[in-house]
């Protein structure tokens, strides 16, 4: 699968439809602050194709998923926060709170975190 969804926010956000404080423009792979931050560096990574989960990109076997952790990781050290520690985040499935269906990574650094995870 290799499309586009028209009713999907984050296919918006990769046409420009949508405004968002870009962070990485790169060639399959964007990134952008995510509006409601969860930590000092709360970053979203998404692949410009339309996914629904990271679990439907994986299956592809395109090498999308890779791209995407591989990004997240180049973010993170660019915001400082990749020596100090970082969490990345596919929530898969709304009862996990995923609630954007576009395959997306959250980046999320610069303050410590808890585990388990709320
Ligand atoms: P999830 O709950 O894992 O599906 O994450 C969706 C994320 O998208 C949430 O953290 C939202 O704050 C974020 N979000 C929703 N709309 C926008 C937007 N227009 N620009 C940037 N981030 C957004
Ligand atoms: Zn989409």
């Amino acid at each position: 699968m290799s499309t586009t969804d028209p009713d999907c926010l984050f296919c918006k956000i990769a046409s420009g439809e949508v405004p968002a404080e870009i962070v990485r423009d790169g060639g399959r792979v964007l990134a952008f602050r995510d509006i409601n931050p969860q930590a000092p560096t709360h970053v979203l990574v998404i692949p410009r194709e339309h996914h629904p989960d990271a679990v439907a990109a994986a299956g592809a076997g395109t090498g999308l998923v890779d791209e995407v952790v591989r990004e997240a990781h180049s973010i993170a050290e660019d915001e400082g926060v990749a020596s100090t520690g970082y969490r990345l985040v596919f929530n898969t499935g709304s009862g996990a709170g995923q609630t954007v269906f576009h395959l997306h990574c959250h980046l999320l650094g610069g303050r410590g975190m808890e585990w388990p995870p709320g």
